[in-house]
């Protein structure tokens, strides 16, 4: 039985003080929530105060990004060994934005997957389409190939630690998210291609939906049976959303 878990990527938002507050607020609101996981991705420089104020038995804690080297003359970057010092339980790779705004290719993806694991934290690998790709009928080809990449890379043991996100890129920060139907689908695809390199692991890997979820639509999609959870980014700065949308896998 996959446990649902639900991570907030608060993506490059947050202050101090507005910080301190979420994490109060979400701290406070956790108490009845026992059938779901929680973390929450910051920005770098908030990994300290993320990690000050969480109690990690309640909610965990990560990073967006990685560098792909190890410690040394990389500046700027962050390696996988720093993140570990701050307690990181994740780090999400390959989020569409970092492919579209950093020019992240697959190779990239898989260098920093490669990091990460070797930690042992755990990395959330964001796989999608975007809407041209979908409606030119390409969308499996797409996953396809964002996970072959990882899958050819990894051993069962480091596939056993990580989890898969789907996030159709048409759907992430538009207000438009997949239908259940079209995410449930995608998701059965993405656990087919882990079933190849072993079907049992492929039961046991989490694989989140993300893409504009939010209260009103997450009963539906987390009561997929192949959607283990969610990737949640603007909904993740409203204490109020996020723990609604991880009270609905109860629900
Ligand atoms: C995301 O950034 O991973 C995401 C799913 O964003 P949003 O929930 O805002 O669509």
């Amino acid at each position: 039985m996959r446990k649902k878990l639900i991570v907030g990527n608060w993506k490059m938002n947050g202050r101090l003080a507005d910080n301190a507050q979420l994490l109060a607020d979400v701290s406070d609101g956790i108490g009845a929530l026992s059938d779901v996981e929680l973390a929450v991705c910051a920005p770098y420089p908030y990994l300290a105060q993320v990690s000050t104020l969480l109690n990690p038995v309640h909610v965990s804690w990560g990073a967006q990004d990685v560098s792909r080297y190890a410690d040394g003359a990389y500046t700027g970057d962050v390696s996988a060994e720093m993140l570990c010092d701050f307690g990181c339980r994740f780090v999400i790779i390959g989020h569409s934005e970092r492919r579209s705004c950093f020019g992240e290719s697959d190779a990239i993806v898989v260098e920093k997957y490669k990091r990460v694991v070797a930690t042992g934290i755990s990395p959330i690998v964001c796989v999608g389409e975007t809407i041209h790709e979908r409606e030119s009928g390409l969308a499996n080809a797409v996953i396809l190939r964002q996970m072959v990449a990882v899958l050819d890379a990894a051993s069962v043991n480091e596939l056993s630690r990580t989890v898969f996100a789907y996030e159709p890129v048409w759907a992430i920060g538009t207000g438009r998210t997949a239908t259940p139907a079209q995410a449930q689908e995608m998701h059965v695809f993405i656990r087919q291609q882990l079933a190849r390199v072993d079907a049992d692991l492929a039961q046991r890997i989490r694989v989140l939906y993300g893409g504009s979820m939010k209260p009103s639509n997450a009963t539906e999609l987390l009561a997929q049976s192949d959607i283990d959870g969610g990737l949640i980014g603007g909904a993740s700065l409203l204490a109020k959303d996020f723990l609604a949308i991880a009270a609905a896998v109860n629900s």
